[in-house]
C-alpha cells in the first residue's frame, strides 16, 4: 500500500470592475469576442501597466480570511512563455514576493497549510469551432485579475482535496472576491499528487490540469493513485510530468514533461513598482488600508456553522444547507429575529423561553428546508417574485407551533402565501380554514365516521391500535384538517370505550 500526498494550486478570477493592469471592463459574461480590449492588455509597444488596487485589496482580504501573513513588500515578476492566447509573450505574475504567505484552512479539524496566495493576470481564450481546421482567439479575458493559491502537500485523500476546494470556493463567495464558478472557469484547480511508502520521504509528483469540477478533482486523484500504484508495483519510476484530465474517458493523459521555473526565465517586472503594504509608520500605503480590509471580512462559513449550532441547536445537515446556501440561511435568521420579538412579548420565563425558542427554530428550519424549498424551485428568497416576508413566515410558524393549524392546513396556507404574499391569518380567515373549536361539532363528525366504519371499530375493540389511527385519519379528512388531532383522539377514545356498568 502506498500513501498518497496531494498539494493543490487553485486559480480564481477576481470580481473587479476593470482588468488587472488597464481600465478595460472585467466582464465574464461578455458574449461578443474582443470588445473589452485596449493597447495595454493587447501589449502594444510603448504601453505601460497600472496596478488595479481593488484586485490587491481582494487578495489581501482572502489572505486574512485564510490566516496568512500579509507581506510588507510585494512585487510582480514576468513569466515568459509563448502561447497564442498570451498577447504579451509573458504573463505578469508573482514568483519571489507574493502578497500573502503561510496561512491555513481547517478541514475536518485538520489544518491544511497554505504556502502562498499571489496575484497575476489571466490569459485570453482559444475557441475551436467544431469541424473547422482553425482556432479563434478571444482576448476579453486577457489581463483579468487572477489569484493563485498554493497549498503545502498536506492533503492525503481525494475527498480531503475536494473538501478543501469546496470550502475555499465558499469562502471566496462569502468574501465576495470571486464568483468562483468552476463551470465558467472562474475557479480552476490543479492537483499535484505523489505516492510514497512512508510519509517522510515524498515520492515523485505528477501534476493534473484541466480539472473543471469538484468531481473531476476527486476522480482525477483516484485515477492517479491507481495508475501510480501500478507503475510502482512494477518497480518502475513515476515520471514527473503534467497530465490532463479527460473527463469523458475519466482518465489522465500525459501532456508534457514538467517545466521548471527557470524554463520561464522569470525576472522582476520592470514596469511596475514594488508595493509596500501597511508598514509600521502608517497602516495605509498606496491607498491600501489593511485595517479597513480586515474590518470588512464577514462571518465565514466555519464561524457560521458554530454559531448556528450554539444558537439554534439544529442538526448538522440542516446547518450545512444554511451555510452553503447563504441567502437561505439569512432568510432563516430574519424569521428567527421575528420569533425573538414574539417571545419577548409573550413574557415567558427564561428557561422556558430558551426551550420554546429552540422548538420554534426547529419547526422553522423544517418548513424552510422541506415545504418552502419545494415551492422555491427556480427562484430564490431574494427574488422580487418571492413574496413571503420573514414576518409572515414567522407568523405562519407560530401558528403551527401553537397547534392552531394542522400540518395539512399549513401546507395549503404556505402555498397561498407563496402565491399571493398574503398574511397567514388572512388566508385562514378568507378560506375558512380556521380550527373547529367547538368539541360538539367534532363529536358529530366522529359519530358519522364511526357509523360508516364498523370494521375498524370492531378491530379497535379487539385491541388493534392501528384501527384508531385509521379512524383519526378519517375524521381529519371529514373535517378537512380543521380539527385538532388530539381532540379527535380524545373524543374517539371516549366514544369507543365501553362505559362501566353502574350497580
Ligand atoms: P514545483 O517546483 O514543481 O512547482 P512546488 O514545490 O512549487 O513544486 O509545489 C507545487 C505544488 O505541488 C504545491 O501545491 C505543493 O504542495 C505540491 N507538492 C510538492 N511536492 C509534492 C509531492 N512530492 N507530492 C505531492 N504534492 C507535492
Ligand atoms: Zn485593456
Ligand atoms: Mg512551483
Amino acid at each position: 500500500m502506498y500513501h498518497p500526498t496531494i498539494g493543490l494550486e487553485i486559480h480564481a478570477e477576481l470580481k473587479t470592475k476593470s482588468k488587472m493592469f488597464c481600465s478595460c471592463a472585467n466582464d465574464p459574461n461578455e458574449k461578443q469576442a474582443n470588445v473589452n480590449i485596449c493597447p495595454i492588455c493587447m501589449a502594444h509597444p510603448g504601453t505601460l501597466p497600472v496596478i488595479n488596487k481593488e484586485a490587491v485589496r481582494k487578495v489581501i482580504k482572502t489572505g486574512f480570511a485564510l490566516n496568512c501573513k500579509i507581506q510588507k513588500n510585494s512585487k510582480f515578476d514576468r513569466k515568459n512563455y509563448f502561447y497564442p492566447d498570451l498577447p504579451k509573450g509573458y504573463q505578469i505574475s508573482q514568483l519571489y514576493q507574493p502578497f500573502c504567505k503561510n496561512g491555513f484552512l481547517e478541514i475536518n479539524n485538520k489544518k491544511i497549510k497554505i504556502r502562498e496566495i499571489h496575484l497575476e493576470e489571466d490569459t485570453g481564450k482559444l475557441v475551436h469551432p467544431k469541424g473547422e481546421d482553425y482556432s479563434l482567439v478571444d482576448f476579453n479575458r486577457a489581463g483579468v485579475p487572477l489569484m493563485e493559491l498554493v497549498t503545502e502537500p498536506d492533503i492525503h485523500s481525494s475527498t480531503e482535496a475536494r473538501k478543501f476546494a469546496e470550502e475555499l470556493r465558499m469562502i471566496l463567495r462569502y468574501l465576495d472576491v470571486s464568483d468562483a464558478d468552476m463551470e465558467k472557469g472562474q475557479m480552476r484547480c490543479e492537483v499535484n499528487i505523489s505516492l510514497s511508502k512512508n510519509s517522510e520521504k515524498l515520492g515523485t509528483k505528477v501534476e493534473i490540469k484541466n480539472l473543471n469540477s469538484f468531481r473531476a478533482v476527486e476522480k482525477g486523484i483516484e485515477y492517479e493513485i491507481i495508475r501510480q500504484t501500478r507503475v510502482l508495483e512494477k518497480r518502475e519510476k513515476v515520471i514527473q510530468e503534467t497530465r490532463g484530465w479527460h473527463d469523458a474517458k475519466q482518465i489522465t493523459i500525459s501532456q508534457r514533461e514538467k517545466e521548471e521555473s527557470h524554463d520561464y526565465r522569470y525576472f522582476p517586472e520592470p514596469d511596475l513598482p514594488m508595493l509596500r503594504i501597511g508598514n509600521s509608520k502608517s497602516k495605509i500605503q498606496n491607498n491600501i488600508d489593511i485595517e479597513k480590509i480586515k474590518a470588512e471580512i464577514p462571518e465565514l462559513p466555519q464561524a457560521r456553522r458554530e454559531r448556528f449550532d450554539a444558537e439554534y441547536g439544529l442538526p448538522k445537515q440542516e446547518i450545512e444547507v444554511f451555510v452553503q446556501n447563504k441567502i437561505l440561511g439569512e432568510y432563516f435568521e430574519k424569521v428567527i429575529s421575528e420569533f425573538r420579538n414574539w417571545i419577548k412579548e409573550t413574557d415567558m420565563k427564561s428557561k422556558v423561553e430558551r426551550d420554546e425558542f429552540l422548538k420554534l427554530a426547529k419547526i422553522c428550519s423544517n418548513y424552510i428546508l422541506t415545504d418552502l424549498q419545494g415551492l422555491l424551485k427556480n427562484i430564490s428568497v431574494v427574488d422580487k417574485k418571492f413574496l413571503i416576508t420573514p414576518e409572515n413566515f414567522a407568523e405562519f410558524i407560530t401558528l403551527i407551533y401553537k397547534k392552531q393549524i394542522s400540518s395539512k392546513i399549513a401546507k395549503m396556507v404556505l402555498e397561498e402565501m407563496f402565491r399571493t404574499g398574503a398574511e397567514p391569518s388572512h388566508i385562514i380567515e378568507e378560506k375558512g380554514l380556521s380550527q373547529i373549536t367547538d368539541d360538539s361539532e367534532i363529536e358529530k363528525k366522529v359519530k358519522e365516521v364511526l357509523s360508516k366504519n364498523p370494521k375498524p371499530v370492531q378491530d379497535f375493540k379487539k385491541g388493534k391500535q392501528n384501527a384508531l389511527q385509521f379512524l383519526i385519519g378519517q375524521v381529519m379528512s371529514a373535517t378537512k384538517g380543521k380539527a385538532k388531532p388530539e381532540t379527535v383522539q380524545k373524543i374517539l377514545r371516549k366514544l369507543l370505550t365501553p362505559t362501566p356498568n353502574k350497580d
